[in-house]
């Protein structure tokens, strides 16, 4: 089993098979009760000897009124505060059953096991916690460490091969912001094509660079923003997606922002047309997106200046100088933007 040690503080343990051993890794015993909070779609043999709560699959319900759903759960199972809630499912069961159970009598200690290859890389480490609210992503929320972090690559069977394969968005983010050798790993084969042993060691690299560049933070660096790479054009992306009939998941998102983003480092002189060409194929050979039909640019240039990372009205870009090294604090102006929107609209 490979573990990370996150902040001191709890370990993101990653194996295959581990849930059926989970009493090696948690003492169960100390608690009054185990209470699993998942979705309809994670399959009911993981974990199926506990009590479960199951809500509806989907972003669509990360909100108040299903933590309402749970809370109320909570009580009628009689959960107090000595039970254990074990949040299994992706990021949106993460979220939110975090922020239910460390919400629910001041506080239950809570087990995350995503099962979700995005959730495992992404969601695992920081301790955000939270719900969406009035149309508002994440806005609702707060800091809250589970009591541990419990991937079992044997859930991400079940899942469809489009969210395995977004999760792959975040993976070669973290190679192209940190580790040109890590970039070079996970975009030698296709995703699917990796063996679980391989599997096991990327997720681990993932959540260790995750987890060196948000505890470097803490000194104010502002090196988490480095974090940032894909997602500035990526979210005004993603929103811009959900109202058509295809909206696109997040990793997906993250990788055609990645693409316009690589292409505005070029434009203020940072990294070479080649690298930026090497981005693309390793992107696309993944089987992720690069390019997006813009059918309003001003709506997307709309987007970006209320980006939730926008400081005095100018979005502070996370830019990359080559393959692994990445720069925060970028200040671009509009016309590096429109050739960035222009390339991947093809
Ligand atoms: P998700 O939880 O909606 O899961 C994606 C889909 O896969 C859902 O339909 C789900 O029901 C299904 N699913 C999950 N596991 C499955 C399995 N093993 N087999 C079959 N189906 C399965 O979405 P996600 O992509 O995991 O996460 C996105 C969410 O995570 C967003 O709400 C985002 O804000 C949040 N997030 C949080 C953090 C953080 O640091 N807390 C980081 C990244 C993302």
């Amino acid at each position: 089993m490979e573990t990370v040690e996150v902040f001191g503080q709890y370990k993101v343990y990653i194996d295959s098979g581990v849930l059926k051993n989970l009493d090696k890794i948690v003492d169960l015993t100390k608690f009054s009760k185990v209470v699993v909070i998942t979705d309809e779609k994670i399959p009911n043999n993981h974990l199926g000897q506990f009590e479960r709560i199951i809500v509806p699959s989907g972003e669509g319900y990360k909100n108040i009124e299903t933590v309402r759903i749970i809370w109320k759960k909570l009580l009628d199972l009689r959960a107090d505060r000595k039970s254990l809630v074990i949040n299994l499912g992706g990021g949106v069961i993460g979220d939110m059953g975090g922020f239910a159970a460390g919400t629910f009598m001041r506080g239950l200690k809570f087990l995350q096991v995503p099962t979700t290859l995005l959730a495992a890389v992404d969601a695992s480490v920081g301790g955000k916690v939270g719900i969406d609210f009035e149309g508002v992503k994440n806005l609702i929320g707060s800091f809250n460490q589970p009591i541990g972090v419990i991937v079992d690559v044997d859930t991400f069977q079940s899942l469809p091969d489009r969210e395995f394969v977004s999760g792959f968005g975040e993976i070669i983010k973290h190679g192209i912001i940190a580790d040109a050798n890590y970039f070079k790993e996970v975009t030698s084969k296709k995703p699917r094509d990796f063996s679980k042993e391989e599997l096991i060691g990327i997720i681990k690299k993932s959540c260790q660079i995750k987890a060196e560049i948000i505890s470097s933070d803490e000194k104010e660096s502002g090196s988490r923003k480095l974090l940032n790479f894909g997602h500035t054009i990526g979210h005004a992306i993603e929103s811009d997606s959900l109202s058509s009939d295809q909206p696109l998941l997040h990793g997906e998102a993250v990788s055609i922002g990645m693409m316009a983003e690589a292409v505005i480092s070029q434009q203020v002189g940072y990294i070479s047309q080649e690298g930026v060409l090497k981005i693309k194929n390793a992107l696309e050979n993944a089987g992720l997106p690069t390019d997006y039909k813009i059918k309003d640019q001003k709506r997307i240039i709309e987007l970006l200046s209320r980006d939730k990372k926008s400081e005095a009205g100018s979005v502070n870009w996370t830019l990359i100088k080559d393959i692994g090294e990445a720069i925060i604090n970028q200040p671009v102006s509009e016309d590096k933007i429109i050739p960035a929107l222009q390339f991947i609209a093809g």
